[in-house]
């Protein structure tokens, strides 16, 4: 019997773990590190062998092929030893789409992506298509296919699943766009990362469709210098841009062309706010109508919307301050964009592992809305250099726990003024993880 092996225990491993078991292969599920309990639990009611705290390598590169979790690099020992034994290396998600007939649309990006791919799940829900939403959210992809039928899946993909994906084929593919972010992962190149992303097109067909962000100058450089069989759908919010199929701005409204019908709908309609929403929106709504759904149910379901938590989340307003949750916001393009849709005075709640951020860019930006900054991480130091100068010595603080940065911020803020936490960088030197980071910057405003 073929021998599958699995690496990691998380959620896209254990997924892939009981596909394999449900489709006859030979399990082995082996994590470096402890395996939750729900997930132990799970494994043993499929019977799948698996070990915890250890790789044990005799056991692994017997292996026929190789299913890594997205959060193991590349270059680990173990995974070159593999690969210098021939043995493939594949992710949940080019596991999973073997063994699953449903259309596909998928979504990767830098930001973007699990606004966009939620919105498309919802459109599609309320068209009364039978969808499942998988990839980065809720539950494993791998894990629905063994134990669901659906006719459409969306999947919100990264970069990391798509390093091993092969064979893999979208029926629509969408890059939101594509700015710096985890180039630790991609040996601080740029070429390297967007060529990652870009490998959600790679099997595309003629009757395929590929949705991208016209305006963004990293996607339109790398599709100058490669030919896709797709159908192209862009969209833009330049108006000087001309756009046959996909959608663009036209006053108030925005406008999807697709199959010579055209649906529009008012910007002020839309349920999220914000430039960066608009070309979520523009992105959803093209798939929609590729995947057939009719103008009114498209135009109800973006206004029907409701906002997603850590993402531009409002907390509350306490003392004529609004209080907004962006805790998502990693890196930079998200938190320019975050500030940017603000149209009162910020304090700003910025830091944590920084990713090697090039503050620059936010400068201009910062010096016209932000007038204080709360630093919440544990080295600062690149934020004060970046913006002390801006905002001015006095008005720029460190804190080390999102109470702390809370109660920091809330004295810098007057009447009128929002504290927005957009942290431009990961959370894991304070947080488990950004919702842990969000729900208690949460927390901290519901008990001032
Ligand atoms: P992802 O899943 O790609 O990380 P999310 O949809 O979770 O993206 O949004 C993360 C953050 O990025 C949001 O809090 C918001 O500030 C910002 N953002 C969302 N959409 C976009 C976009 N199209 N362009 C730039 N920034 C965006």
């Amino acid at each position: 019997m073929n021998k599958i092996v699995v690496l990691g225990g998380g959620e896209s491993g254990v997924g892939a773990a009981i596909l394999a078991k449900k489709e006859g292969f030979d399990v082995f599920l082996s994590d470096k590190g402890q395996i939750g309990e729900n997930y132990i639990a799970l494994l043993e009611s499929w019977n799948i062998n698996y070990e915890q705290g250890k790789h044990s390598e005799e056991k692994i590169l017997k292996a026929n092929e190789i299913i890594k979790s997205p959060g193991i690099p590349n270059n680990i020992p173990l995974l070159q030893t593999a690969k210098y034994m021939d043995i493939p290396i594949i992710s949940e998600i080019e596991f999973a789409s073997r063994y699953d007939r449903a259309k596909k649309i998928c979504i990767t990006g830098s930001n973007g992506k699990t606004t966009t791919s939620s919105l498309i799940y919802h459109l599609l829900k309320e068209a009364g298509l039978n969808v499942g939403l998988a990839g980065n959210i809720g539950n494993s992809y791998a894990y629905q296919v063994a134990t669901q039928s659906y006719d459409y899946y969306v999947l919100e993909i990264s970069s990391f699943q798509l390093d091993n994906c092969y064979d893999f084929r979208p029926d629509i593919a969408i890059i939101t766009n594509i700015t710096a972010d985890h180039l630790d992962r991609y040996d601080y190149n740029i070429d390297n990362y967007v060529k990652a992303k870009f490998r959600i097109t790679r099997n595309l067909r003629k009757e395929d469709c590929f949705i991208f962000d016209l305006d963004d100058q990293i996607t339109i450089n790398h599709l100058s210098q490669i030919v896709l069989k797709a159908k192209m759908l862009a969209f833009t919010q330049d108006k000087s841009k001309n756009i046959e199929e996909g959608a663009y701005i036209d006053n108030d409204k925005i406008v999807i062309k697709y199959n010579n019908d055209s649906c529009e709908v008012f910007i002020k309609e839309l349920a999220l706010g914000g430039k960066h929403n608009i070309y979520n929106s523009m992105a959803s709504a093209i798939a929609a109508k590729v995947a057939g759904i009719d103008n009114e149910t498209i135009r109800k379901a973006l206004s029907s919307f409701q906002a997603i938590e850590h993402r531009l989340e409002p907390v509350l307003t306490k003392n004529g301050v609004l209080y907004i949750n962006d805790s998502k916001a990693t890196n930079l393009d998200s938190a320019w964009y975050a500030l940017d849709c603000q149209s009162r005075p910020i304090v700003w709640i910025v830091g944590g592992k920084d990713k090697g951020n090039d503050y620059s860019c936010l400068k201009n930006i910062v010096k016209e809305k932000v007038k204080a900054i709360v630093c919440l991480g544990l080295d600062n130091s690149k934020i004060h250099r970046a913006f002390e100068e801006i905002v001015g010595k006095d008005n720029i603080v460190d804190s080390q726990s999102a109470h702390d940065a809370v109660q920091k911020a809330s004295s810098y803020a007057k009447e009128g003024d929002v504290v927005l936490l957009s942290p431009c960088c990961a959370s894991f030197d304070l947080f488990n993880n950004y919702e842990d980071r969000g729900c208690q910057f949460k927390d901290a405003v519901k008990n001032l």
